[in-house]
């Protein structure tokens, strides 16, 4: 136990709602911080390019939400 690169997943609620992966209906995520800069995706129209994603513990799909 212990292991600093193997966190825990953690269950996310979206608006009160308990996120479940789309694709495996897993409800353990790893949160990652990323900028849409660096991925080639920030357009002109989004004031802050940095958003959220959970990463599905189980498959890996990744749901990125905007900041609100
Ligand atoms: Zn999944």
């Amino acid at each position: 136990m212990g292991l600093s690169d193997a966190p825990k997943p953690v269950r996310v609620e979206i608006k009160g709602q308990e996120l479940h992966c789309v694709i495996c209906r897993h409800n353990g995520f790893h949160r990652h911080h990323a900028k849409l800069e660096r991925a080639g995706l920030f357009t002109s129209d989004w004031t802050d390019p940095s958003v959220v994603c959970y990463e599905c513990d189980n498959c890996g799909y990744l749901h990125w939400f905007m900041p609100k």
